[in-house]
């Protein structure tokens, strides 16, 4: 494998920083082709505010699609499928990217979820179990896909950037097995397939750090990197912001597949160097669910979306004066198909989610009492209160009296969490 090229940027417009990093890897004419189609793919997985970081900054997506359209395609398309349970149309514009595309001139807009032209792929040389997946035809089609991510801490994954960002060009069910087989394996055999026609523009203009890739906090670290290889990206993103390369398993792995160089001799960076740009950045998830001793955690095929809340719910009880206090109770999340090893003799069990609601009735058969929190995936902060006030939880409700309770406990626990957040940010 050739050494592989990524391209950084700081200081100027966004849309200046955009132009550099493609102008360093050989100009946009070099890598678009006239008359050709091209699919941008912005991170918009969650519902999240422009400025929040939950999703690409909007004037990042608007500046690719500007300078991709200096090439002169014939057609430029956003596209996107998001997280399990959200909508894409929704995500897309609260985060403000539907209408900063439309300003920058996209010709199309696509929610990959309700895409009806599918073609089933095979994945010749699997690294997860998965053995095919249904692709949108127009992306399979296409010449170029941009890849368009923000950095994120993620619970799972350790960071969410270039190669995590493919999983948003699958439908709900293949999103559904690859978060419940192998997600790091998965992502790969997805990267495999896609990594010849994509080029990635990364948004550390405004990265998250802390209780990503959901509850994390925006950082005005003002960067975009680029490149064709997606490893490359990911890893120098990660020299960048101060995350310790052997905390994300994937690395060797990719490398080993052949989807790109982690390690620094083998990569070029161009423009600024990471020395100059480098910034901490808070990553309370590097050990996961090793950072909270104290509690016991049954993972079985659990989206990362209920790890990620479980995580936070454990910062959110340290926020709140109630780690210690509940130390000793069992968390179960996913598909258990026999009551866990683990919850004997645990505080309390507290069960996460749609996927453990049969296990409330074989915990109680076997003498075990479990609360449960409803949702796929459950809302917060309703984890949280379950262990605290030891009782199922559920915060659905007509009843104009509870909502306004609820308003104001989450309203009172967020300016708590909030000032103990920026403790530990200065810490
Ligand atoms: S309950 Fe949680 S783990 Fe289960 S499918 Fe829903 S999001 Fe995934």
């Amino acid at each position: 494998m050739s050494r592989s090229r990524v391209a950084i940027a700081k200081g100027g417009s966004v849309e200046a920083m955009v132009e550099r990093v493609v102008d360093l890897l050989g100009g946009i004419g070099s890598i678009v082709r006239l008359g050709s189609t091209v699919v941008v793919k912005p991170n918009a997985g969650h519902v999240g505010a422009p400025g929040s970081s939950v999703n690409t900054t909007p004037e990042v997506v608007a500046a690719v699609i500007r300078l991709v359209r200096k090439a002169q395609p014939a057609e430029i398309i956003l596209a996107e499928s998001a997280a399990i349970g959200c909508d894409t149309l929704e995500c897309l514009e609260v985060s403000g990217i539907r209408q900063a595309a439309e300003e920058a001139g996209v010709d199309e807009i696509r929610d990959i979820k309700r895409d009806e032209d599918l073609v089933r792929v095979p994945i010749e040389n699997p690294t997860s179990s998965i053995k095919h997946v249904d692709l949108p035809r127009f992306l399979l089609e296409a010449d170029l896909l941009v890849d368009v991510p923000v950095f994120k801490t993620h619970v799972s994954m350790v960071f969410s950037c270039a190669l995590k960002n493919l999983k948003g060009v699958v439908q709900d069910r293949v999103h559904y097995v690859m978060h419940t087989t192998n997600l790091a394996g998965a992502m790969m055999d997805l990267g495999e397939l896609l990594q010849e026609k994509t080029f990635a523009i990364a948004d550390l203009y405004r990265p998250m750090e802390g209780f990503g890739p959901h509850s994390g906090n925006p950082v005005e670290f003002g960067c975009i990197l680029a490149g064709k290889d997606l490893v490359a990206v990911d890893a120098t993103a990660c020299r960048m912001v101060g995350l310790p390369i052997e905390k994300a398993e994937y690395f060797v792995a990719a490398e080993e597949k052949g989807l790109g160089h982690y390690r620094e001799e083998d990569i070029d960076v161009l423009g600024e160097p990471v020395a100059d740009v480098f910034t901490q950045l808070y990553l309370p998830y590097l050990d996961g669910f090793g950072a909270f001793p104290e509690y016991t955690f049954c993972v079985r095929n659990a989206c990362s979306t209920c790890q990620g809340l479980t995580a936070f719910t454990m910062s959110k009880l340290k926020s709140l004066g109630e780690y210690e206090k509940n130390a000793g109770v069992a968390m179960v999340l996913g598909r258990h198909k026999e009551v866990p090893a683990g919850i004997e003799g645990a505080e309390a069990v507290v069960l996460m989610g749609d996927c453990t609601k049969t296990m409330k009735k074989k915990l109680a058969d076997a003498g075990v009492e479990a609360f449960h929190v409803p949702g796929c995936p459950p809302t917060e902060p309703a984890l949280c209160w379950s262990v605290v006030d030891r009782r199922d939880v559920d915060l659905d409700t007509d009843d104009p009296e509870v909502a306004k309770q609820i308003r104001k406990r989450v309203e009172y626990e967020d300016v708590m969490f909030k000032e103990w957040l920026r403790k530990q940010s200065r810490a």
